[in-house]
């Protein structure tokens, strides 16, 4: 496995593979490599010739106050992860070479990331679709693989895709959870054993909100508050948000006619945590 951290060096090297006819499939990621990364790593591995990774801890997605500092970093670790699930090439760019002075040029997905974490962290998209849209041209993949698990992320970047004619297959992968249910995130390292348990609650409302639906309930407030009721009954939780949306668009729904996403984000001690489920 590779290792690079030079733009140039990269789009270089990604020139080759792309001439000889071999296909390219990305997999972005800020690191701290846990079985979800490395699920998708593996999808990746199964659907590209040069599997690239690309690690960067992105700061134009982060708002004031939010975790870019403490983020957490390993980069040893990850190189060791990624090697055993075959990846070629990490690329690992430093903040000054993907920012340098004079930097000014954003990409904007406008709908879709009104609402939702959108609302709750201005600007956050705005980072993320910028920076994909950055290793997309530095990368040349012709499939790019990102999870379900941060769903409007996934939406955004579908979005993107399409608005700007961009030649790359984007490839969603199911959530990978904890055996009870808790989603695979970096951000679970900062969960104290007691808010550990509590951050089951999150998984298990979007349970109640299937089985609510299953059981015929269609009404979004309804379903909504159920499983905003299941995570308000545990300690250390704050909810941010729980929302019934449609699928594409991400418009708040009334009524659940043809499919909907359950989406919500919620504080448990400092960790802001994201998870979804799709209905039915
Ligand atoms: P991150 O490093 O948190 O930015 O995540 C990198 C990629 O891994 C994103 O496409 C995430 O959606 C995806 N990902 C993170 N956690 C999970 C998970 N539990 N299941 C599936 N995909 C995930």
């Amino acid at each position: 496995m590779e290792l690079l951290t030079e733009i140039r060096v990269m789009q270089q090297v990604a020139h080759e593979p792309r001439a000889a006819g071999r296909t390219i499939a990305l997999v972005p990621t800020m690191g701290f490599f846990h079985e979800g990364h490395l699920s998708l790593m593996r999808l990746g591995r199964a659907r590209g010739d040069l599997l690239v990774v690309s690690l960067f801890v992105n700061p134009t997605q982060f708002g004031p106050g939010e975790d870019f500092k403490e983020y957490p970093r390993d980069l040893d670790r990850d190189l060791r992860l990624a090697a055993e699930v075959g990846v070629d090439l990490i690329f690992e760019p430093s903040v000054e070479a993907m920012y340098p002075p004079g930097f000014q040029t954003f990409v904007t997905v406008e709908e879709v990331t009104r609402g939702l974490c959108g609302a709750a962290r201005p600007g956050h998209f705005r980072g993320v679709a910028t920076v994909v849209a950055k290793l997309f041209h530095i990368v040349k993949p012709h499939v790019a693989i990102f999870g379900e698990k941060d769903y409007q992320q996934l939406v955004t970047i579908r979005r993107m895709v399409r608005d700007l004619n961009l030649d790359i297959e984007v490839v969603g992968h199911p959530i990978v959870r904890e055996p009870d249910g808790l989603a695979l995130s970096s951000r679970n390292l900062y969960l104290s054993p007691a808010e550990r348990v509590s951050a089951r609650s999150l998984s298990q409302a979007l349970e109640r909100a299937k089985a609510l639906y299953r059981a015929g309930e269609r009404q979004a407030a309804v379903l909504a508050a159920e499983a905003r009721g299941v995570i308000e009954a545990q300690p250390h939780t704050r909810v941010d948000y729980v929302a019934v949306c449609d699928r594409e668009t991400l418009e708040p729904l009334d009524e659940v006619k043809e499919g909907a996403v359950v989406a919500l984000a919620v504080f448990v001690g400092r960790a802001r945590l994201i998870d979804n489920c799709l209905l039915p």
